[in-house]
């Protein structure tokens, strides 16, 4: 395959979502395999929605989940390409001014569908003269244009949901460009995709059906269309849209409850495949088995709880290397590998590395059964090897023996092996806590 080009295209009207960053996430996975090109696009073209912060906030959140990008672009700059290609399109007849108002075009919906018919446009404003339209712009009318579509059938291989086939002849001609001059994003992304040599447009399944007039408009600016993927849409465990929750599943957030971003990628990236999902340690586990063939044609179901689970077996198998610069004082290889088994967030481990430093409470079930077993500590060093050979001069076994030890050291009733966690904690303290000391 030649090195694709792709784009990721947010609005910068709102926050990254679990939702959008699907698509981000498969874009920049696709590139990763076959050694191409990921530009961020920004389509911020409706300057009223659209705000810096949103585009600070989607830069933080795609950099925190790892997806970086070689080009950035912001449609906002690109004013003057839109409006070639605007001219072009005139110039061959295929945009056209319309004069209509909304209430006019409402008015012609309703009586077409109470005649049982599609409300399809009626291409009126073809049929008006230069007098006509001389007479409207004078009545202070001006113009929006809508795409002149050949009604044909268009037809595409989508590389997600097979042949695809739109009957343009049963849809409305396409409004490109405002009555005040600014265009719509099915517009400015075909211009932007030819200019940046786009090859793959990956992309949810909300835009299937732009892609019959998109691809008329790249063959209108005289390129050929790229290749298509459609991603199904997230739904939630009712099978409703993801948008109600859009604000609690945003990137940010998930990011704020302690979701670690290889999570959110090794979810996203399997949910709704034919491949199981599974927790990986690195972006490029991923990218080795990203295929669009794999991808089911039905809604993939995303749950919090899944993510959340995922999250800690993600915790489980990630090396000292990976969280090492985000734990506090370093704790060392050996906490972390004896720790990450019983966290759910990172931030658990700090719970971890206070009982292992101190000082903490002990808690006493069985005072004279501890103080005994102070006096039978072995002398240091320590290793793994040290709880067995301790706890097999105790005279005791199963949880009589382990439950009241593990309280005393560690003051909690549940946690990582104790033969992990015996020689991190070290020998004065853990005399000290099964004599009922703090330490
Ligand atoms: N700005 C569009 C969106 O956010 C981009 C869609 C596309 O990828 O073509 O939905």
């Amino acid at each position: 395959m030649i090195a694709p080009i792709v784009r990721f295209a947010p609005s910068p009207t709102g926050l990254l979502h679990v939702g959008n960053i699907r698509a981000a996430l498969f874009n920049w996975l696709f590139t990763k395999r076959h050694g191409g090109t990921f530009i961020l696009r920004l389509d911020d073209t409706d300057r009223s929605r659209s705000k810096s912060e949103f585009e600070v906030a989607i830069e933080r959140d795609l950099l925190w989940l790892g997806l970086d990008w070689a080009r950035k672009e912001r449609q906002s700059d690109r004013i003057g390409h839109y409006d070639a290609a605007r001219e072009a399109l005139i110039a061959t007849g295929r945009l056209y001014p319309c004069y209509e108002t909304p209430q006019e075009l409402d008015f012609r919906r309703k009586r077409l569908l109470a005649q049982g018919r599609p409300p399809v446009y009626d291409r009126a404003a073809l049929k008006l003269s230069d007098a006509d339209r001389t007479r409207l712009e004078s009545e202070g009318r001006r113009p929006y244009w809508r795409f002149k579509l050949a009604s044909e059938e268009v037809r595409w291989d989508d590389l997600v949901r097979g042949p695809q086939h739109i009957d343009e002849a049963s849809q409305s001609d396409p409004v490109l460009v405002r009555d005040d001059g600014t265009y719509l994003y099915s517009f400015t992304s075909v211009v932007d995709d030819i200019a940046f040599g786009i090859t793959h447009v990956i992309r949810g399944e909300d835009h299937v059906t732009n892609s019959g007039a998109q691809i008329q408009m790249f063959q209108a600016l005289g390129a050929n269309a790229p290749v298509f993927a459609h991603l199904p849409l997230l739904v939630d465990a009712t099978g409703g849209g993801l948008s109600k929750r859009a604000g609690s599943l945003a990137v940010a957030d998930l990011r704020e409850r302690g979701i670690e971003a290889l999570t959110v990628c090794a979810l996203l990236a399997r949910l709704g495949t034919a491949d199981p999902v599974e927790p990986v340690a690195a972006l490029d586990t991923l990218v080795e088995t990203i295929d669009f063939a794999r991808v089911g044609r039905a809604a993939a179901r995303f749950s919090e709880e899944e993510l959340a689970q995922l999250n800690a077996r993600t915790l489980h198998i990630l090396p000292y290397e990976a969280v090492r610069a985000r734990l506090a004082q370093d704790p060392g290889e050996a906490f972390w590998l004896a720790v990450r088994g019983n966290l759910v967030t990172l931030a658990d481990a700090a719970g971890w590395a206070d009982v292992v430093r101190g000082p903490i409470e002990p808690a006493i079930e069985d005072a004279t059964f501890l103080t005994d077993a102070a006096t039978k500590l072995p002398p240091e060093p320590w290793d793994d090897t040290t709880w067995k050979a301790f706890t097999s001069t105790l005279g005791r076994k199963g949880r009589a023996l382990f439950h009241p030890l593990r309280l005393a050291l560690t003051a909690r009733e549940t946690g990582p092996e104790m033969a992990k966690l015996l020689p991190l904690i070290g020998r004065a303290k853990a005399e000290a806590r099964l004599r009922g000391q703090r330490a």
